[in-house]
């Protein structure tokens, strides 16, 4: 399939999708309580879409006008060959930003790989910077490691280095001002995600739940945040920054304030199922048809499909007790 300049995926609500998240492995080395199952993860390796059918899905997109791509998971860094992917995702053409989002845990030794393949940034999600909090909340002692891998994606010179915290009430809501310090100290983007009732029901989470503006407020009191102005490629994030701070904040708001009305993402789960919404059940199976011998042109017509699926706005709130079916490690955050 060649690349076609214009965007054909465009939905049913005028807005044009030029992103693909794509979880590679629902296998994760954490147990975040609020995300993982405690059970093992249950996919079955011929379950999982293999990198060569994850390289063939990117081409597809690539034709119909995807041009970011995120891997994600489960762990990334789990799987093997991400470097590899990394690469040949890079030589497609019509992809310009590829990244990816990690616990970290295994970045230190894979850094000089992902930068070689030709990844350039990286997004970490860190809660906590209290070493004990962290063995609490992942079930692994390995804090440690995922500061040395933030520092060693710093020193090699990925840029940005995004560090994504998820606030709980009641858990990490005391460490606010310490997270948002490392932009004080670093030229990190600190990017503080309101909790989402995905791994739980929506009336228990509700309980751990800090609206964004809350957040905001608290920040403010440490020193006037400063907002810096959009840019086209800007995501979700209202992006600030402390007088003279090297790095950034930003304040995502997914349940009190959502961005579903510049929404431009489609996701594809570890085992082959284009989504159009990260809290909604609905996505299109691709991994049977390609392993029937689909062709390119049907496989693009499965992303326009999912496309025409996607709602106005997610329908998820803490008022209901409708809980996602799929995990969060399957889908990919
Ligand atoms: N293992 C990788 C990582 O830790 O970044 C990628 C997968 S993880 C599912 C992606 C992101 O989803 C993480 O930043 C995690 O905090 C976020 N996440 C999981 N459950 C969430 C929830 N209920 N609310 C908000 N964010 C959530």
């Amino acid at each position: 399939m060649t690349h076609t300049p214009d965007c054909q995926l465009i939905d049913t609500h005028a807005r044009r999708a030029n992103y693909l998240r794509i979880s590679i492995t629902d296998r994760c080395n954490l147990r975040c309580r609020y995300c993982a199952p405690t059970k093992p993860p249950s996919l079955e390796s011929d379950e999982l879409l293999t990198l060569k059918e994850i390289h063939r899905l990117v081409r597809i997109g690539a034709g119909l006008g995807i041009s970011k791509i995120r891997f994600t998971g489960g762990e990334p860094l789990c799987r093997k060959g991400l470097d590899d992917l990394i690469s040949r995702v890079r030589r497609t053409s019509a992809i310009v930003d590829i990244s990816v989002t990690t616990n970290g845990t295994l970045l230190s030794d894979q850094a000089a790989a992902l930068k070689r393949a030709g990844l350039r940034r990286i997004n970490f999600s860190l809660d906590t910077l209290d070493s004990d909090k962290f063995r609490e909340l992942t079930g692994a002692d390995r804090f440690q490691s995922v500061w040395r891998g933030i520092m060693a994606a710093a020193e090699m010179g990925f840029d940005p280095v995004k560090i994504n915290a998820v606030v709980m009430k009641g858990f990490n809501d005391d460490e606010l001002e310490a997270l948002a310090g490392l932009s004080r100290d670093y030229p990190f983007h600190v990017r503080f995600i309101e909790y989402m009732p995905i791994g739980t029901a929506p009336r228990a989470a509700r309980r751990r739940f800090l609206p964004i503006a809350q957040i905001r407020e608290r920040l403010n009191r440490l020193g006037t945040l400063l907002p810096i102005a959009r840019s086209a490629v800007d995501g979700p994030a209202r992006r600030f920054r402390y007088e003279g701070a090297p790095g950034e904040i930003g304040l995502i708001g997914s349940m009190s304030s959502h961005f579903c009305g510049s929404c431009n993402r489609l996701r594809l789960t570890a085992d082959g199922h284009l989504r159009p919404c990260l809290l909604s059940d609905e996505q299109i199976d691709v991994k049977a048809p390609m392993r029937t011998g689909a062709s390119d042109m049907v496989l693009a017509s499965l992303f326009v499909r999912t496309l025409q699926r996607k709602k106005e706005a997610h329908r998820m709130s803490f008022s209901g007790d409708r809980k996602l079916q799929t995990k969060m490690v399957s889908i990919g955050g």
